[in-house]
This record gives C-alpha cells, structure tokens and sequence, in this order.
C-alpha cells in the first residue's frame, strides 16, 4: 500500500469507525486503538499536505480560529414553531387540519431538544456551511466549529442529492455539562447555568479547538432536498439515517407516527416522567403533518408552519416551606446561600435543599423564612425555588437578612463591583478556604497524591497536623501513626503518594498552586513560557499580559498571588521540597530562534497554529500574543488578522511565510 493509498484507507476507517461511536453508539473498536489510527493518520497527512482534504475525520480535532463569523443567509426561512402549554390546543390543532383536509391525515410526533438550532449544508455530499438560526432569515456562519461535532457527518454515505439542507438541534448531554461546569469551578471560572447555554456559548467560541474538546452532540431531524422526491416527513428522516445522519429513531420512542389525537396525547403522556431520565434535556413535543403535499396545502403563518405545533412539558412545581437559609463558604471564598426546606416530593425525588445562588436571587423574591415557596426542577441537578405563595404568608413570616460576615471565620464579606456572590476575603484563614486549596493541590489533574482525599485532609486539618500544602510535605510517620484509623499500611501510602508527586512536571505543580484564574491550560501557558517559578514570579504585569493568550484579568491575580506575604513564605517552603518549580528541558530541539519574540497569526497550510508555537518553543524562540516593537518576526499564514499586519508594517517587523520558517528552523 502506497502512502497515499493508506492514508485513504485511513480516512475511511476512521469515518465509519466515529459513526458507530457516535451515531450508532455501538464501538467496535477501543478508543485507544481509534486514536492510533488518527495519529497515524495526523501524520501522514502532515507528509502529504497536497492531499489535503476538509472532510478528512483528521480536521475534527479543530484549529480553525474564527474571529467574526460572517452573515449568512438562508436559503428557506428557518420557521420557529407555535407553543402551547395546554393539551386542549393541541386537540384544537388536530381538529382544525381535519376539517380543512378531506383525506385521514398522519402525525409525527417528536421530542423537542432543549438546544440550540442549526442548518446544515451538504454539497455533493461534503459539508459545506452549518448556520445559526439567528432571526430565521439569516444567521452565523459557524461551520469551523460544527465541524468538531463527532454525530455530525462531514461526508455522506450512500445515494444522496448533491444539494441538500438538514435541520436540527445542537446541544450538550448533561454528564457532559455536569463535568465542563466541575472543570470550570475547580478552574476558578464561573459555571454555565445550564446545557443550553453552554452549548450555546461553546458554538460561538473562536477557537475550534476547544469546541472539539466540549461534549456537544446532536439530532438532525429535518430535510430540504427538493431533488429528492420524497413524498413525506418520514421517508425523509428514512433516507437521512442512511445518509449517516444521526436521526431520532422510532426503536428509541424518540419518533412516532400518530392517526388521532389520542395516539398523539399517548405519546405526549409517556414521556411526561420519562423525560427526565434521558441523558439530554428536551422541554416538549412536536407535533408534524407527516405528508409533505397536505403540509404544503395547509401552507404557513408569518411567523410559523400550520402544519406543526410544540406542546411543552410545565415544569414541575410543589410547593413548601421555607425553614430557614444556610451559608457555604467554597474554596475560593464565594458564599451560595442555601434554602433548608420542609422535606417535599419533586420530580420523584424528596427535596430537603435548594439553591439561592446569591443575595440578588432572595431580593428578587422577596423571600421570607416560614414562607410557602414554589419548588421547580430545571436543568440543574438542585431544585431552584422560583417564587413565594404571598396569599399563605405566615404571620411569624420575617425577613431574611442576608449574612455580613463570615460564618466560618467571622471576616467582614466583600462584593466586588460585577460580581453576584459574596466573597470571604480571609483567603489564608478561613477553614473551607485553606481546605480546599488543599484538597485541589493534591487532586487528579493537579498533584494527583494517592493516598489522600477530601476525609483525610479533613481530619489533618482539624488536629492541626496542617495548615496548608508545603505542610503536607513535613508530614511525619510517627504523628500519623498517632491518629485514629490510621495504619502502617495507609500512612506508608500517603508518604509514598507524596514522594511521588516530586515527579509531577512544572507546568501541574503551576496549576496545583491555586492561584485565580490559573486552570490547567492557563498554567500550561505560563510553564512553557516562563519555564521556572523563578521566572513567572520575577515578571511584571505588561511582560505576563505580552504573553500569548494571557490577559488583564489574569496577570493581575498572578502579581496579586505572588505579592502577598504568605503566598511568598508557601512558595520559599515548597522550594525545599523536591516538588518540580522549573520545566524539565527535554523537549528542545534545537536553538536556532533562541530569545526571539514570535507572532503566530493566520491559518496553516501544513500544520496547526498549536504545533507551530510547539516548534517554536522546542528551537528556543518565545511565542507573543500581539505585535509590538520588540517582535522579532511575525509567522503568517492565510488570512492574517489586518490590524496585526498593519502593525507590523507600521513598526517594520518583518513577515515570515510558513515555508519560509520550515527553512529557518531546518525541518
Ligand atoms: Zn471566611
């Protein structure tokens, strides 16, 4: 097999082995072996760039940087659908298009996906454009990112039209959105509020890449293909599925075809509960004439079909009482008032707590404590209360006076300008504080210390064994030994756990630090540029924010975390440990930019922007986020930011093409 063959080979490989993951949902291959044979394929794509090709399963890993996503229009108007939470309308709707056509007439019932709408264009069956909904008439071209969605076919299989549109719904399952928001809190980031929203606010991020690394997965349920000939909804979800679409199937209760209005009702009233078990969130139910000449005869509102109505599920809501409202201090000081409630049945759950997010969210409702409040179930895996029954205001009802101070260590709260929660600025002295900085230094994707967890840090931290990470370190068997329920066997695993942490590169014990704002690709920035404690220490706030992809907000608690006295006295007493402060050189290839100031801007032919700042780094050169006088050169590729380019032409730093710097580094 010629290179060329196999790299073919490869791409249908890989095709048909990410529709059995992610549209069938039936691997029949590990993972570890699928990404061997990407990174093969990765390879010898980069071998061949004349082979290149947009729907080879190698471009789903992103890259591509959109800065702003250009204006589409659509070819047909993208209709938003007519609501009703009432199931008398729904009849009235069924009613209505009985009477107006003569012949008995078939339904499709649907699930509603809580998501975010798309349409999707195919071109001799390539994907060629993935467009927003926007205001139906034209929406955001953002087919770089559509294009990482793994259920989503970059190439069609079998016999389809060569123009055709598909519609569907985008969105985040909740696993997903559950591990992005822990991700992010325990980043220091505030968390998305719920799947929608994050899937919302992933599709318009700029950078593909880190769309590609976010759980969005789609259903794609909705056809335009006039040459096609399809007489009916159905057929054509039938032909989309072979085309390797992933289509809601019948096998799943998903779809189904209904005669009458009690077939319709049925299938509404099945998934009243069950709706709650799926691994998405939908809010409803779409009702669809199924033949597509008696949806044409039925014709179209200004603003939605005649022929299609959604039906949505009221969320469900108790009512109960409120008893009173505790305090939680998080690890980065942030205070979430608690609602302590009557225990209820919600939802199939009983129901003893709910959040309140914020003393905005209890003046909002003007809460009460006694107070009868509503109980609602939404995206989130707390129940929210969403109002008060003033009509059952209690006499021996008072206001909630929101907390002042600390209820861990008494210090007086603060509320910085912007910010909804309330915060504990005690951030070296107060309890949940100081534990929880430890519990994320020695967590996983930090220092990852076997031996310890969220119990054992607890129990140290209340006999004073520690106040703070460096102690972990001066740790000694013969005190642990001391403690209750503490074996040779354990404590030899704690001390083993921490020996072996010294091997942790720089770049996690960076991350493990906690400092705000610096979560692990932040900290993975940082390390590569500055290469040892020492140097990110001695920097000044213009020279962080001159690094790439580092910013005002960030620099500024990096000085901040740096400045203070007992983050220096941490620092100088981790130095005596043998935990690694500097990068471990092995990577370097060769000095050859060593010292200079590279500016990496445009799109590639033969590599990605992130594998160029690797080979930067690897020859010595220093990668910048923006042009300024001390550039030594900018790397341009295709479709170079233009106030970058005038900059640099304004201030004479030269411009290397990617040929060129394959030459300069001798590849
Ligand atoms: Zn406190």
């Amino acid at each position: 097999m010629t290179e060329q063959e196999r790299i073919s080979f490869l791409r249908q490989e890989l095709a048909k082995h990410n529709y059995n993951y992610y549209v069938k949902d039936a691997p029949t291959i590990s993972d570890f072996e699928f990404d061997k044979l990407l990174e093969e394929l990765i390879s010898l794509e980069k071998k061949h760039p004349e082979l290149f090709d947009a729907s080879s399963p190698s471009q789903r890993v992103g890259g591509e940087i959109t800065k702003d996503f250009t204006t589409v229009q659509h070819k047909t108007r993208m209709m938003s659908l007519g609501n009703t939470y009432s199931k008398e309308e729904i009849e009235d709707f069924i009613n209505r298009i009985k009477k107006s056509i003569e012949t008995p007439v078939e339904f499709i019932c649907e699930l509603k996906y809580d998501g975010v709408a798309i349409s999707i264009i195919y071109k001799n069956g390539i994907l060629h454009q993935a467009i927003t909904r926007g205001d139906g008439t034209q929406g955001d071209d953002i087919t770089a990112n559509v294009k990482t969605i793994r259920s989503i076919p970059l190439k069609l299989q079998g016999d389809f039209p060569d123009e055709l549109e598909i519609r569907g719904e985008i969105f985040m399952t909740l696993d997903g959105f559950k591990k992005l928001n822990e991700d992010r809190v325990e980043a220091g980031f505030e968390t998305f509020a719920n799947p929608r929203n994050s899937a919302s606010g992933t599709l318009k991020m700029q950078d593909s890449a880190i769309v590609a690394k976010r759980p969005l997965d789609s259903f794609l349920y909705f056809v335009i293909a006039p040459e096609a000939g399809f007489s009916s909804h159905q057929q054509s979800l039938e032909a989309a599925t072979k085309w390797g679409f992933k289509v809601p199937q019948a096998k799943n209760n998903f779809v189904r075809l209904a005669r009458d209005a009690d077939e319709i009702q049925a299938f509404i009233d099945s998934w009243e509960h069950k709706r709650h078990d799926l691994p998405f969130e939908i809010d409803g139910i779409v009702i669809k004439v199924n033949d597509y000449k008696t949806q044409r005869l039925l014709g179209e509102t200004a603003k939605s079909p005649r022929w299609a109505i959604a039906y949505k599920y009221k969320a469900e809501q108790v009512q109960t009482k409120l008893l009173s409202v505790s305090y939680q201090v998080g690890r980065t000081g942030a205070i979430t008032p608690v609602a302590n409630l009557q225990p209820v049945l919600l939802a199939g759950t009983t129901v003893k707590r709910a959040s309140l997010h914020n003393a905005d969210q209890i003046a909002l409702h003007d809460l009460y404590i006694n107070d009868q409040v509503y109980l609602e179930k939404g995206g989130e895996i707390i129940p929210k209360i969403v109002g008060v029954n003033l009509a059952e205001r209690p006499a021996d009802a008072f206001k909630i006076e929101y907390i002042t101070n600390c209820p861990e260590c008494g210090t007086p709260l603060v509320r910085e300008e912007g910010e909804a929660k309330h915060f504990c600025p005690n951030e070296l002295g107060c309890p949940p504080q100081q534990k929880g900085k430890i519990e994320h230094f020695i967590s996983r994707k930090a220092m990852n210390i076997d031996g310890l967890g969220a119990e054992t840090v607890e129990t140290f931290f209340s006999k004073n064994l520690i106040k703070n990470y460096a102690d972990l370190y001066n740790l000694k068997a013969e005190e642990l030994m001391q403690l209750e329920g503490f074996q040779e066997k354990s404590v030899q695993n704690i001390l083993a756990g921490l020996e072996a942490s010294e091997q942790i590169p720089f770049d996690r014990v960076l991350y493990a630090l906690g400092i705000r704002f610096v979560g692990e690709t932040v900290a993975k920035k940082l390390a590569r540029h500055y290469k040892s404690l020492d140097a990110l220490m001695a920097a000044t706030k213009d020279e962080l924010i001159e690094v790439d992809e580092i910013g005002e907000k960030i620099a500024t608690s990096v000085i901040q975390f740096f400045n203070q006295p007992e983050n220096k006295d941490l620092i100088a007493r981790m130095k005596t440990t043998g935990v690694q402060l500097e990068m471990q050189l092995e990577e370097a290839i060769s000095n050859k930019l060593e010292g200079k100031k590279i500016v990496v801007s445009g799109v590639f032919e033969n590599f990605e922007r992130n594998d160029l700042k690797k080979l930067i780094e690897q020859n010595g050169g220093i990668n910048v986020g923006s042009v300024s006088g001390k550039t030594d050169f900018v790397l341009a590729g295709e479709g170079m930011g233009p106030s970058k380019l005038a900059k640099a032409e304004k201030l004479g730093v030269s411009i290397v093409s990617e040929a060129e710097f394959v030459k300069m580094i001798g590849l």
